[in-house]
């Protein structure tokens, strides 16, 4: 991804901002695909993260607040797939939206 991207990324999730942690984990527990719909072992073994985010979080009706709260609850030690990016993308992206929340996670 680009600094644009992620920069453009950062910005979508201002919506979001004053949503409780309680709130967001509760819509995501209860409508994020990969909690529900199928099970993330079912994926191929030696897929890339981005290619199982790519795949998993297709059409997941709560990837923006998946999203949002990883970057609150794992910030820059976040591992695997959430919010339908890999790791590398959400570390990348942390210091962005970190900036956007003036230094703070909430
Ligand atoms: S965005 Fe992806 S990781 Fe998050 S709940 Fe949806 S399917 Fe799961």
């Amino acid at each position: 991804m680009t600094d644009d991207e992620y920069a453009e990324l950062a910005a979508q999730l201002d919506r979001l901002s004053a949503v409780p942690d309680d709130v967001l984990s509760e819509v995501v527990a209860r409508d994020g695909l990969c909690l529900w719909a199928f099970d993330r072992s079912d994926f191929p073994e030696g897929e890339t993260d981005r290619a199982t985010a790519a795949r998993m979080c297709a059409g997941c009706p709560v990837v923006d607040e998946c999203l949002e709260l990883d970057l609150r609850t794992a910030g820059e030690n976040t591992v695997g797939v959430w919010g339908a990016l890999p790791d590398t993308d959400r570390r990348a992206l942390f210091p962005v939206w970190l900036r956007r929340r003036g230094g703070e996670a909430r």
